[in-house]
Formats: structure tokens, sequence, C-alpha cells
């Protein structure tokens, strides 16, 4: 790709036996943010700290335009980082950690003024300019050490979680900041992070990493409504599992049996032929829960009936859990007019669960390490496998 500002070209590192870092290549545009996300210990900050020059790789290449950084010492390369703990000079005041890069460059102290100034405002930073740094909030000083590195026109401004230490609140509003920041200064960032909403709001491409490796490349879009794995689909955001087989294959669609299920018709993009094993990822809010049987029309729907096992209100939407034979299945309801033109569901309704065969997603089954690794609070789809039936729901329409 011609816009290719920083490539990882076969990148792999080992700690002793263990392999952090696995093959890992990537091509990162140039002003684009760039996210490597994953579960803790999947080797992103690993990768990040390869590209600053603080840890050399054991194989592969770092490409930073045009040019191959891998043997440069950290003060060679174009890129500048932002960590976690912000790592600020507590004895510099809010000016003087801004201006520090410049000032190891010796340049001349109007041009330091004008810079630090520019940073200042780009920050929203000017009224405290110089307070020392434990005067001022956790926020403020995660600015600093944003203008700290911007100030020396990096070519790629590396930032490890950055957000981590914040507050939700104050969390939400940098990654605001930031993004506006992003759009002033038009540098490519590169964005560790284990949060994989913060990844979904500020890039433009995430690199979805598991055990070292990289597991899928794609847009926020892409990579939720299209995972490529099990792994993918279970990481970002929420999804139901269910394994069946195929029953019967007609162009585009299958039916599919699985059990406590009628057939489900399911879009065939992997062209399963009958017989075949399916593994399907289903999405919460793909599955509209209703208290009477939808009415018959749309030939593609699926349509399944179950009991309502938990309602969990979550302010915006309210998640339910629906037994339907074996299964426990996830389903969000937005909320319009709360209460006004829902009728409220609750826990042992008799619902209907309804679904365009086209939103099921065919999947790899997902290895006992990734359902290990998966067992995060937020995945939300780890009772389903194991759980004990609950009271036999009728099937079907
Ligand atoms: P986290 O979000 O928890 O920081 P990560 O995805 O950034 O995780 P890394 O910090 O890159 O992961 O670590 C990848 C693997 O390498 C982990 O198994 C970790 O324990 C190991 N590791 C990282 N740094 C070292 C080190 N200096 N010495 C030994 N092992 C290390």
């Amino acid at each position: 790709m011609t816009d290719t500002l920083l490539r990882f070209a076969g990148v792999s590192h080992s700690f002793g036996s263990v392999l952090a870092v696995d093959e890992v290549s990537l091509a990162i545009r140039r002003g684009e943010v760039f996210s490597l996300l994953g579960p803790s210990g999947c080797g992103k900050t690993t990768l990040l700290r390869i590209c600053a020059g603080f840890q050399r790789p054991d194989r592969g290449r770092i490409i930073l335009d045009g040019a191959d950084l891998t043997d440069l010492p950290p003060e060679k390369r174009q890129v500048n980082t932002v960590f976690q703990n912000y790592a600020l000079f507590p004895h510099l005041n809010v000016f003087d950690n801004i201006a520090f890069g410049l000032r190891i460059a010796r340049r001349p102290e109007a041009e330091v003024r004008r810079e630090v100034g520019r940073m200042l405002e780009l920050t929203d930073m000017g009224e405290h300019a110089g307070k020392r740094v434990e005067a001022i909030s956790g926020g403020q000083k995660q600015r600093v050490a944003i203008a700290r590195a911007l100030i020396n026109r990096p070519l790629v401004l590396l930032l490890d979680e950055p957000l981590a230490a914040l507050d939700l609140k104050l969390r939400q509003r940098m990654l605001v900041e930031l993004d506006s920041i992003h759009d002033e200064v038009g540098i490519t960032f590169l964005y560790v992070t284990h949060d994989q909403g913060e990844a979904m709001s500020i890039s433009d491409t995430i690199a979805v990493m598991n055990r070292g490796r990289v597991e899928q490349i794609g847009s926020p879009a892409e990579i939720y409504e299209a995972p490529q794995s099990s792994f993918v689909a279970a990481f970002i955001g929420d999804t139901n599992f269910f394994d069946g087989a195929v029953r019967e294959a007609d162009g585009d669609y299958c039916r599919v049996a699985i059990e406590g299920f009628a057939d489900v018709l399911l879009f065939n993009d992997k062209k399963v032929r009958p017989g075949g094993a399916v593994h399907l990822s289903l999405r919460p809010e793909k599955l509209l829960i209703l208290q009477e049987p939808p009415p018959a029309g749309e030939e593609r729907r699926n349509t399944v009936r179950g009991i309502v096992e938990e309602v969990v209100y979550l302010g915006a939407a309210t998640k339910y859990w629906v037994r339907v034979g074996e299964y426990r299945l996830a389903v969000y309801r937005q909320h319009r007019r709360f209460l006004l033109d829902e009728k409220p569901i609750k826990w042992g309704d008799s619902v209907w669960l309804n679904w365009h065969a086209d939103d099921g997603y065919m999947l790899e089954r997902y290895s006992e390490a990734d359902e290990e690794l998966l067992s995060l609070p937020d995945t939300g789809f780890e009772a389903e496998a194991g759980s004990p039936p609950g009271p036999a729901p009728e099937e079907g329409k």
C-alpha cells in the first residue's frame, strides 16, 4: 500500500519461554488512528515497545516512512510515547515538562516558547502552564504527557493505555479530546488498549491480538459485524454462540439443526454442505424480543420461543437472558419510550425471539485456551455451554 507510514514485518519476540509477539505483520497508514486491541498479556505493549525502541525484537523489521528503524536507539526514532502513568518530571512545572524535548534538542528559546504555547492551546492547558505537575488532575497530567510527546513532531505518536488511570467519565471526555487533537495535528496514532469500547470509538483501524498473534485487522464496523474468528466475535462486544449441523443447503442459505430450536435459516457464506457442522455467532442486539408471536411474513426471518430467565436494566437498553432448550441467549432491547409504548418484559415471561437469517455468523469454534481467556466479565456468554437446561419451552413458531 503506497500510503503506508509504519510497517511491522514478521516481528517476533520471546521472553524466555513466553512467545509474547508471534510473526506480526502490520501496515499502518499515514494519519490514521491504529489500535492494537486484545486481552491482558496478548503482546500489544511489547509490540509498542519494539516500535519505540525500548525492546529489540528477536526477528522481523520495523519500517517507518521507508527507513528501517529496527537497529536505531529510541532517541533516533521519529516516534514518541505517551505512557499510562504519564511519566512526567515531578520537579518541573507544566510549561517546562512540555518544553523538555525542545530544550534537550537545544532549540532557540523563542521557538520553545512559541511551540509550548501552541501545545498548551491544543491541549487546553494554557491557564495551568506555571503549575507544578503534582498540583494538576489526572486528566490534566495526561494532556501534558500528550503535549510533551507531540511537541517533538513525531511521525507516529505511540499511546500505551493512555486513559487507563482515569475514571469512566474523564476517560470518555479525554477520548473525545484525543480524537480532536488527532484531527488537528494529523499525526499517525498507534494506540494500545484492552478496552474494546475505547478502541471502537477512536480508531480508523483495529488489529485484534490474541496470544501474540494478530487475529483480525479491519475498521471497527468490520471487526464487529464480520468477525473472522470466535475469539474476535466474543472479545469485541457480546455474542451468543450455537453449535449445529446443516440439514439442507440451497443456494446462499442453509437450514441448520440446533438442539432445542426449530431449524434455523442461515446465510451460508462458507458453503457448508448438508451434514456439515456449524458454529454460529449471533449478536444480542440482532435479536428482536417479542411478547406476541411475530406476524407471518418475511420468509428469511427465524423465530424461536423461550422463557425469560434474567432481566438486567442498563439504562439505554435492557439485557434479557432467555432460555431456549439448552441455550441461554443474551438479547438487548433498546428503550425508546420506556413504559409508554413498551410493555415491560419480566422474569418468567414466555417470549418470541426473531432474527434475520443474514445476522447469524458462521465461525470456527474457539479453542479451549481462547475460552479461558474470554471468560471476561464483558463477554457475557460463558454460561451457555454448560448451563443446566431450564423449563422446556415450546419450539418454533
Ligand atoms: P497488558 O495489557 O496486561 O499490559 P499486553 O497485551 O500489553 O498486556 P505484554 O505486556 O506485551 O502484553 O506481554 C506479553 C507477554 O509477555 C505476557 O505473557 C507477559 O507476561 C510477557 N512479558 C512482557 N514483558 C515481559 C518481561 N519484561 N519479562 C518477561 N515477560 C514479559
